[in-house]
């Protein structure tokens, strides 16, 4: 099915400042028209199909996702993280390059877009690593990586802690006018920090991780930008005074996206006292006043993306056999029995994010902290054109790709169901209202709610 009328729903397609009932017609796989209700008619043979009730945007974008593929089968692969991706409503993501093999040649990038392309789910755009295997010191070939595909430049898990080494990379990038996706971290000041310096560090008995650890690297990073052309897109920031650096750099003429993680926008750090080593993350999770900071920027337009960061981890990676019966703890609890205390703290880091990202931005939108529009620009327009990607909108003669959701069905969280390999989620149980009913990619369906079962029923 390359050819359809997609009638009836709310059609939101900011980059074309649309935001009402539509019909949008598909041909050969390319948007052809969107048009005021009945004004489009299918041609002989093309499907129609009904999205009554149903919010019509351009197709979902995740810049920050971790597919394992290479090198870890055992968290996901390159076919189980498309297929995951395609459940959450997107048509494309980008994926890391902390693969192992390191994706730091042009064979690497090259085979993870072979792969994703036998696996009929969401488009994978390759990130480069920056330096060769992320160790920092020598800058990978950029224009041969993204000769071979990639999209996207970063040695995410890692900070680039060399700032010479840093410069050089802005310098050659802004003239291939690619951005720079920072994982900033001091690990002076994290020092393998595992929790929220404070309280419930404390309460863990584990090294606490400061926020300076990551506004230090901020500063630094946005002065580099501050006065050229670099863009520079800090990823995954957790806490109140990133935002005000990144507002601070863009007034004075940087080129500075960034982008928040659903959790950190929806967890605050006692998260960690229920949910152990899949609360777990690098940042960690902040306090309430962090959380309302990064709501004000996500509606203000500060904060530019949506990004899950996921990261799939096996359960010895999480040390889950060592920390039995530790979680949740109780209100009466000391800290953890130091053998427990130390197996938290080598606990890889991360969540899976990709199942519950648009479940939890559409709670913001229920809440009114972001419209609708908003959320469409943060979780599509915006990562496009940080990916450099002709997508993120319903425009005529663009591919296909195209996410319709349900805003009001009621569903709950349940690892189980997941089709990533990995159930590492703070979320489980969660009740959440909003889920994807069809993804589309280059005008085929690529997911299919109705095809999964009705876990979920309308409220
Ligand atoms: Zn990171």
């Amino acid at each position: 099915m390359k050819s359809f009328l997609l009638r009836g729903g709310r059609v939101i397609d900011p980059a074309n400042d649309r935001d009402g009932d539509a019909d949008v017609l598909v041909i050969d796989g390319v948007i052809e028209a969107v048009d005021d209700p009945g004004q489009l008619r299918a041609p002989d043979g093309a499907d129609t199909i009904d999205a009554n009730g149903c919010w019509v945007m351009p197709g979902l974008i995740d810049p920050h996702v971790h597919l394992r593929d290479p090198g870890f089968p055992q968290k996901e692969t390159i076919a189980t993280g498309l297929r995951a991706a395609a459940a959450g409503g997107f048509t494309a993501v980008a994926a890391m390059a902390n693969t192992s093999p390191v994706n730091d040649t042009p064979d690497i990038t090259r085979y993870m877009i072979e792969r994703a392309r036998e696996v009929h789910a969401t488009r994978l755009i390759p990130v480069s690593a920056v330096t060769k295997g992320l160790r920092g010191a020598e800058l990978v070939d950029f224009a041969a990586m993204v000769e071979a595909g990639a999209r996207l430049f970063s040695d995410d898990g890692i900070p680039i802690d060399d700032q010479v080494i840093l410069a050089r990379a802005l310098d050659e990038l802004s003239r291939l006018n690619f951005a720079v996706s920072l994982h900033e971290e001091d690990r002076h000041l994290s020092e393998e920090g595992a929790a929220n310096a404070g309280a419930v560090s404390k309460r863990l008995g584990v090294q606490g991780y400061p926020t300076s650890a990551e506004t230090v690297r901020i500063r630094r990073d946005l002065a580099l930008a501050i006065g050229t052309e670099a863009p520079v897109h800090i990823a995954h920031l957790s806490c109140a005074e990133s935002v005000e650096l990144v507002r601070h750099a863009r007034r004075n003429g940087a080129h500075v996206t960034c982008e928040v993680t659903p959790h950190h926008f929806w967890l605050e750090e006692h998260a960690v006292l229920e949910w152990g080593p899949n609360a777990k993350m690098n940042p960690p999770l902040r306090c309430e006043q962090d959380l309302e900071t990064l709501h004000a920027a996500m509606a203000d337009g500060t904060i530019d993306v949506i990004a899950t960061d996921h990261a799939p981890h096996d359960p010895d990676s999480k040390n889950l056999e060592h920390l039995v019966g530790c979680f949740p703890m109780s209100a009466g609890a000391a800290r953890l029995p130091d053998d427990a205390a130390s197996a938290f703290m080598r606990a890889a880091n991360g969540i899976i994010g990709l199942e519950t990202s648009l479940g939890l931005a559409m709670g913001l939108v229920h809440k009114k902290i972001i419209s609708a529009r908003r959320l469409v620009e943060l979780m599509s327009a915006n990562p496009a054109r940080l990916l450099r990607i002709e997508a993120g909108t319903l425009s005529h003669e663009i591919a296909a790709d195209i996410t319709v959701i349900d805003p009001e069905l009621a569903w709950t969280v349940e690892p189980a169901k997941f089709l990533s390999k990995s159930r590492n989620t703070p979320f489980a149980g969660m009740q959440l209202r909003g889920k994807t009913v069809l993804t589309i990619v280059g005008g085929e369906i690529v997911y299919d709610a109705r095809s999964y079962g009705r876990g979920a029923n309308r409220v």
